[in-house]
């Protein structure tokens, strides 16, 4: 057919300034989140062996990693505590001295505004078992469990923290924190659900840095299983159905971003895991690293994402500023 216009596509590809003024998504530090280990039993920070680049830190360089924050214009941190003490109750996790509390405190108190804090909330850090819940009889018990997390809840928000983000996937884990938060006094503090969360191989490289790996059994009968994805929606659903107000996949498998984002149209957090951060280290060796990492974070915006948790939050946001 000779009537096809001519350069139909190619019109708006053919100079970066067309190509710029044309783009449908943007990747920006804004929209990143840096997750840290901070660990009570360290003096200095550690390289995190299956994590190259990674660290898990003291509370006395919390405040360094604070401002290396501020200064490239990350908004946030995503804060995962090792304790000194773990028990079969997690109680250090409510601990009004626990690790997460200060260093919420230490963060808040330095940055105020500039910086939003973000705490996991779970148990498997702070169990002697390395379950995301109470174990009773080799069992993950849910009610008694929802108990304990509205404690640990309340007890971050009293310490300052902006966002409260449960990653336990207990059954009513979102009421069961609302419902205490509210009643203590913290109804403005958001919770960023972990509302999808797959059974993944993925996370491996993070239990070795949390040191929270399950001591028996695995986590398959509380996350979900890789081959669903309308089970996701209903998870995400029943989650936003209990007050979730920002929704997170993880990891950050494209499709299911994409479904959560178009079909719930709610903020849409995902965290590109531990896993994933290893694979694009790896696969520097065979292509360049920068250009790699923007194109696999870039894709995880294009798909809906409007919080993107990664590792790689500092490069990019250097990568980016050149
Ligand atoms: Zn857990």
């Amino acid at each position: 057919m000779d009537t096809f216009p001519k350069n139909r596509f190619r019109r708006l590809r053919k100079n970066k300034k067309l190509r710029d003024l044309t783009s449908e998504t943007d990747l920006s530090p804004e929209n990143l989140v840096y997750p840290i280990f901070v660990d009570e039993n360290l003096n200095e920070r550690k390289e995190i062996p299956e994590m190259p680049g990674q660290y898990t830190y003291p509370l006395s360089e919390i405040i360094n990693v604070g401002e290396e924050l501020v200064d490239l214009k990350i908004p946030a941190v995503l804060i995962f505590g090792i304790p000194s003490r773990k028990d079969p109750f997690g109680s250090s996790a409510y601990a009004e001295d626990g690790v997460v509390q200060k260093a919420v405190r230490l963060l808040k108190d330095t940055f105020a505004d500039e910086l939003l804090v973000i705490t996991d909330l779970c148990l498997c850090e702070y169990t002697d078992h390395g379950h995301c819940g109470i174990v009773k009889n080799g069992k993950v018990l849910n009610d008694e469990t929802l108990e304990i997390y509205g404690k640990i809840a309340v007890s971050q928000a009293g310490a300052g923290a902006d966002i409260i983000a449960p990653s336990g996937m207990m059954d009513g884990m979102v009421l069961a924190i609302r419902e205490a938060l509210d009643r203590e006094g913290f109804s403005d503090v958001p919770i960023m659900s972990y509302a999808v969360k797959y059974n993944s191989v993925l996370y491996t490289p993070f239990r070795y840095a949390a040191q929270s790996a399950p001591k028996f059994g695995d986590r398959s009968s509380y996350q979900m299983d890789i081959r669903n994805s309308d089970e996701a929606l209903r998870e995400a659903k029943a989650d936003l159905e209990e007050g979730a107000d920002i929704l997170m996949v993880k990891p950050s498998f494209l499709d299911i971003i994409y479904r959560i984002k178009s079909e719930l149209k709610v903020p849409t957090a995902t965290y590109c895991v531990s896993g994933e951060y290893v694979m694009l280290k790896a696969s520097s060796v065979y292509f360049d690293e920068r250009r790699s990492v923007l194109e696999y974070h870039t894709c995880r915006k294009r798909a809906g994402a409007d919080i993107i948790i990664t590792y790689y939050a500092k490069d990019i946001a250097r990568w980016l500023k050149d």
